[in-house]
């Protein structure tokens, strides 16, 4: 293609920050200005500009995204020329004006929403001029490895009291079945052996369309279409960030029947309790929650739990905290993330009575971090003598030479641990039997037997 002949314009070195959606939206950009005559730079010495994608979820996530950026931007200050630097995504979003004032060694800000204009803002900051706009309607987006992110739908309109995504990232929009069809094709095409379907809230994906548009509709009628889509290659299809109410008869009939979506479910419930979930404007009982995951295990024989519980929330109790461990020790979640409560400017939670302190905050984090270790590390050993399929993503170089890592249908891609592999016939990008033969922490061995 004559676009990708042409000798590069210059060097574009990329730092990513925070989720899986933002390594998506990054993924997007470089697709983006690499089809506009754009190189990717690995070293920022070798770089013409800097792009630094950020994330604003947690205070702590927007401080780390500003130390990096300044960081980068100290680095590149040799006394010859300081790399110009775009930051991108929820920081711009959630702070906008504020920033330039702030932060004048950053050129541009891109606000999430804005991302698809990055070739005009690089364009910019460079000083590059085109005879024709930069634009690229439909580029075909490219990653790394055996794992793609693919985004069903971005933004929410649940506005739990805590969480400033539906302020940061916008009303919920569901990604049109054309679109996500066509990149699921492309990047199966590439090698892909999983593709991880996410969103804010992806259990409503399609509700938000109008009543004339054809193909699938809910989040079930997804699945099963993009099963269909990456036949007859074999490719696993995983959804993420579930919500307890959005577990339809239809959505579990389609994890349970569609031999490509694997039985992972991932409902992160923030907390059990009645009262907390509703100061949360959230949801549920406890009793809810417990009929829901006992009904799960039950049609869904062998399936995988994760959740995740956010501690601390204003008003919390001891006993409400008590209470949740004692649910999360009850249901046996294989995988739990802990996040302690922090209140996130522009929060309706943040102005809530009842904060509770830092220490008291990072005891209850810890005793619940505990609780989660120890039921997922059992839950990883309890795998040791079966077998299953193992995705292998990578080599890596060990004290006794190297070995092949992978990761098996149960554990989610760069959350829940890895199986090591005693093997080295097997390449990189192969679906392969394993038997499991130990196990740490939530890292498993294995050797393959097929
Ligand atoms: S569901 Fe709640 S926690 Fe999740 S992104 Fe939406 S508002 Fe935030």
């Amino acid at each position: 293609m004559a676009e990708e002949m042409r000798d590069a314009l210059g060097a574009v070195y990329y730092v990513t920050l925070g989720c899986a959606k933002n390594e998506v939206d990054t993924d997007r950009m470089r697709s983006l200005l690499r089809s506009a005559g754009y190189e990717e730079a690995f070293d920022p010495g070798d770089a013409d500009i800097a792009l630094v994608n950020t994330c604003s979820f947690l205070a702590s996530a927007t401080e780390e995204s500003i130390e990096a950026t300044l960081a980068l931007a100290e680095e590149s200050a040799d006394g010859v020329r300081s790399l110009p630097i775009v930051m991108c995504g929820c920081v711009p979003s959630r702070y906008g004006d504020d920033l330039p004032p702030e932060l004048p060694e950053v050129a541009a800000f891109v606000k999430t929403d804005e991302e698809d204009a990055i070739v005009s803002v690089v364009d910019g900051v460079l000083g590059v001029e085109r005879a024709t706009p930069p634009f690229v309607p439909d580029v075909k987006r490219t990653v790394e490895g055996s794992v793609a992110y693919v985004k069903i739908s971005d933004g929410c309109d649940r506005f739990c009291s805590f969480c400033a995504i539906p302020y940061i990232r916008g009303r919920y929009r569901s990604r049109a079945w054309e679109d996500i069809r066509s990149e699921v094709v492309d990047l199966v095409g590439e090698g892909v052996r999983e593709i991880v379907l996410i969103g804010q809230d992806t259990g409503i994906w399609g509700e938000d369309f109008a009543e004339d548009v054809a193909g699938p509709r809910t989040l079930a009628q997804l699945l099963v279409a993009v099963a269909e889509a990456v036949r007859p290659e074999r490719v696993w299809v995983r959804v993420l960030y579930l919500q307890p109410e959005g577990m339809t008869d239809e959505l579990i009939a389609a994890i349970r029947d569609t031999p490509e979506v694997v039985p992972y479910i991932d409902i992160p419930v923030q907390h059990c309790s009645a009262r907390v979930l509703k100061a949360m404007n959230r949801t549920g009982s406890e009793e809810e929650l417990d009929a829901l995951f006992a009904r799960l295990r039950r049609e869904i024989p062998g399936m995988i739990l994760r959740t995740t519980y956010l501690v601390g929330f204003p008003g919390e109790t001891f006993e409400e905290h008590e209470r949740m461990l004692a649910f999360m020790d009850r249901n046996g979640f294989d995988y739990t993330s802990v996040f302690a409560f922090s209140p996130e400017d522009g929060t309706r939670a943040a102005k809530m009575d009842g904060q509770l302190d830092d220490d008291e905050k990072l005891e209850r984090t810890q005793a619940a971090q505990d609780l989660a270790e120890a039921l997922g590390f059992a839950a990883t050993a309890a795998h040791v003598g079966e077998r299953a399929e193992v995705i292998v993503d990578g080599i890596e170089e060990t004290d006794e030479g190297v070995e092949l890592i992978g990761h098996a249908w149960f554990q989610a891609p760069d959350s829940d641990g890895a199986v090591h592999l005693d093997a080295t016939e097997a390449t990189v990008g192969d679906i392969v039997e394993v038997e499991f033969t130990d196990s740490f922490c939530y890292e498993l061995v294995g050797h393959v037997v097929g």
